[in-house]
């Protein structure tokens, strides 16, 4: 086919512009044109994906459709049909929130996304495993943004994984929503299903029913039910920060660090601290969309620099906004870009955050949660909802060791799984029985102690965890996960 026939079809110039879109709103517009213009209908989910690929039948998307067609074709998935009845609301439009959206619409059910913010700003980027790597290629990152893993060390920028997701996401009719703030579960009223309170109220999302709900928001978000365990370390003061990317020739030659801790190099560390009375214990650099430094600082030196105002013992206290002086933060990541790239970084500006200041920030990891459990299962009036934890809401990671993609997307597989159980009519108790078994390894998990057979992956977890023993934990084990209020 010659690109004369390609350039004359308008929706190949909106398929283009929809593929290189480079913010959340770009994409969601592009994409809305581009259906518009094929008269297909995002809400036909069902039919939607084959109907984008017969509109599009050229060969710069046909690269993609085979990419995705052999994800769509996996046995597990059951063409389409193991979860066709099951309508899903996923909380949070993150890079797991959006992946677990995926595999719930390769599973034939309806997935609406809520994400209360309106644009993708995190600059700051994430570390990928092997199989993260495989997961999103096979997913056509490639396509989504050329520059994917480039480098000598593999990463990403989060706003970058989300652009990739979403757009994958709504190719497989997932609808996304932002702007859109999820403020608690409705219960069963009359006929009507399981719904969610939303804000704007009068959005379309506040209609929608459901039977699996999956909480991707994040951090501290945690819905009702779900019991969080505190880590208390000792404390642990991280730092990120983000410098315009210029991509001179300059740039391109400095090293990239992919980790180093002051047990490894000793030497850089003490060098650090008495030239320039930066005192770190580790120190992370990607070269990106932007030039990344994740750090984790000792307290004494950021009081000495006047970083930190006045010392508490107590972690919030101590890293309270109004006890951090913003300039001194600045010049402390600054100085530790500069000496840890040996100065080679030229002229190092902060990119902007999406506040439009300087995108550096401190952050406190002394105390780390971690969901007690992955699922449960709430009843009333009849009416079952299976819920489920994935992401930075299941088990938060320390990013200096960049976990959160790797175990998240993990999560997002297990958490599919457990859904197609449901789907295909397996009692509740179960259902999360066999979730908690595999929940029990997540803490654990590392590129080492994974399956190397990446191409192999799937939700099945047996693909993933060797050694895995999917009845560890038994039904009559969980019995206080099946929430009904339907007793009496
Ligand atoms: P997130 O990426 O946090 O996504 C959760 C989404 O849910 C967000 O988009 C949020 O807006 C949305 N949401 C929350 N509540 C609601 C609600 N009520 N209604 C609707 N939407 C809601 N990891 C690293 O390895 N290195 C880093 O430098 C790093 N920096 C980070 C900086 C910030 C500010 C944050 C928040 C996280 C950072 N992380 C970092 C963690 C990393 O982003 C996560 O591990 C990764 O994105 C996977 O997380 P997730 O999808 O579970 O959650």
């Amino acid at each position: 086919m010659s690109s004369i026939t390609d350039s004359a079809d308008p929706s190949h110039a909106l398929f283009e512009h929809f593929v290189q879109a480079q913010t959340c709103k770009e994409t969601q517009q592009s994409f809305a044109e581009l259906c518009r213009h094929l008269q297909v209908e995002p809400r036909d989910y069902k039919h939607f994906y084959s109907k984008l690929k017969e509109g599009l039948n050229y060969w710069k998307a046909k690269d993609l459709w085979q990419k995705i067609d052999k994800r769509v074709s996996h046995a597990d998935y059951e063409q389409g049909e193991a979860c066709h009845e099951n309508k899903c609301l996923v909380l949070g439009a993150g890079p797991c929130g959006l992946r677990t959206a995926i595999e719930l619409a390769l599973l034939g059910s309806r997935v609406v996304v809520l994400e209360k913010r309106g644009s993708f700003t995190r600059n700051n980027v994430l570390h990928l495993w092997p199989y993260t790597i495989k997961d999103l290629h096979n997913l056509g990152a490639k396509k989504f943004y050329g520059r994917f893993c480039c480098g000598s060390i593999h990463h990403i920028s989060i706003r970058q994984l989300q652009l990739i997701l979403l757009k994958v996401a709504l190719i497989l009719g997932v609808e996304v929503h932002t702007g859109v703030t999820y403020e608690g579960l409705l219960e069963p009223t009359g006929s009507a299903g399981w719904k969610a309170k939303v804000s704007p109220k009068t959005h379309a999302a506040a209609a929608f029913q459901f039977d699996v709900f999956i909480s991707a928001g994040g951090g501290r978000f945690v819905p009702d039910g779900f019991k969080i365990k505190e880590l208390r370390g000792k404390l642990a003061i991280g730092i990120t920060a983000n410098f315009v990317n210029r991509r001179t020739k300059e740039e391109a030659q400095v090293q990239e660090i992919s980790g180093v801790a002051r047990i490894y190099n000793q030497q850089f560390f003490r060098a650090l601290q008495s030239e320039i009375g930066v005192d770190l214990e580790n120190i992370v650099y990607y070269k990106d969309d932007t030039h990344y430094f994740v750090m984790t600082a000792k307290k004494a030196s950021l009081l000495k620099k006047g970083v930190i105002k006045q010392d508490f013992s107590d972690a919030d206290q101590l890293l309270a906004h109004s006890n951090v002086n913003q300039e001194a933060l600045e010049g402390y990541a600054l100085e530790a870009a500069d000496f840890s790239t040996e100065h080679m970084l030229p002229d190092l500006e902060f990119a902007k955050n999406h506040a439009g200041q300087a995108d550096v920030a401190m952050f406190d990891f002394t105390c780390m949660h971690r969901a007690e459990n992955a699922s449960l299962v709430k009843e009333k009036r009849g009416k079952r909802l299976l819920v489920g934890l994935v992401g930075d809401s299941l088990v938060e990671p320390f990013w200096p060791l960049g976990t959160g993609i790797a175990r998240g997307f993990l999560a997002a597989f297990d958490t599919a799984w457990m859904v197609r159980s449901w789907g295909k009519g397996v009692p509740p108790l179960e259902v999360l029985a066999e979730r908690e078994s595999v929940y029990q390894l997540l803490s654990q998990t590392t590129p080492e102690n994974t399956s190397k057979n990446y191409n192999g992956y799937s939700i099945n977890p047996t693909t993933r965890y060797p050694n895995l023993n999917l009845s560890s934990i038994k039904p009559r084990q969980v019995k206080h996960l099946f929430c009904s209020q339907d007793e009496e």
